[in-house]
């Protein structure tokens, strides 16, 4: 077992991925663009696939967007908790059962757009090792990740700087889109 969830998600077609940062922090600005880009080609690059937007698209399968805490929750209107580095909103329908070796899972589909919020606060301004594995960790739960990984990995439950995905992060989401 990869997760602790006894579900996946994923999406029926492949994913457009675009970004939009609301944050006017030049320093924030650079890391998360690095970010987002460390994100999406870790995903990519193990055979999960996405389809990278160039430019904003609000009909996009998945929008990572950058903003400070204060702003996503009184101007946007989330309420998002103030320990957060980031965070994944989905919607998501039943469709499958997935059998891996002895172990039954339920796989759902994402049904509409999934928001991943990275924050722009100290700890993810702190390296750009942070707020990659942040991206990256949200990323993940974007594309299906619906549990957490044991520590030493990108889906490990707490903020960390691993930013390279480890092989339960990758074989979870196998159990599904493969
Ligand atoms: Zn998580």
């Amino acid at each position: 077992m990869y997760s602790d969830l006894d579900y996946i998600s994923k999406w029926d077609s492949t994913p457009d991925v675009c970004s939009y940062n609301f944050s006017s922090s030049t320093t924030f600005g650079s890391l998360f663009n690095a970010a987002k880009t460390h994100a999406i080609n870790q995903w990519s690059n193990v055979g999960i696939s996405l389809n990278s937007l160039s430019s904003f698209d609000s009909y996009a399968d998945i929008i990572i967007f950058g903003g400070t805490l204060d702003y996503l929750n009184n101007t946007i209107g989330l309420s998002i908790g103030d320990d957060a580095d980031g965070i994944t909103y989905f919607n998501v329908s039943q469709q499958y059962v997935i059998m891996y070796g002895a172990i039954t899972k339920v796989g759902k589909v994402f049904t509409d757009t999934v928001s991943v919020f990275i924050i722009d606060n100290t700890r993810n301004c702190s390296s750009q090792n942070y707020i990659s594995s942040t991206a990256t960790h949200e990323l993940g739960h974007a594309l299906g990740w619906m549990g957490h990984a044991p520590s030493g990995n990108v889906m490990y439950a707490y903020s960390n700087s691993v930013t390279i995905l480890q092989n339960p992060d990758k074989l979870h989401l196998y159990q599904y889109y493969h």
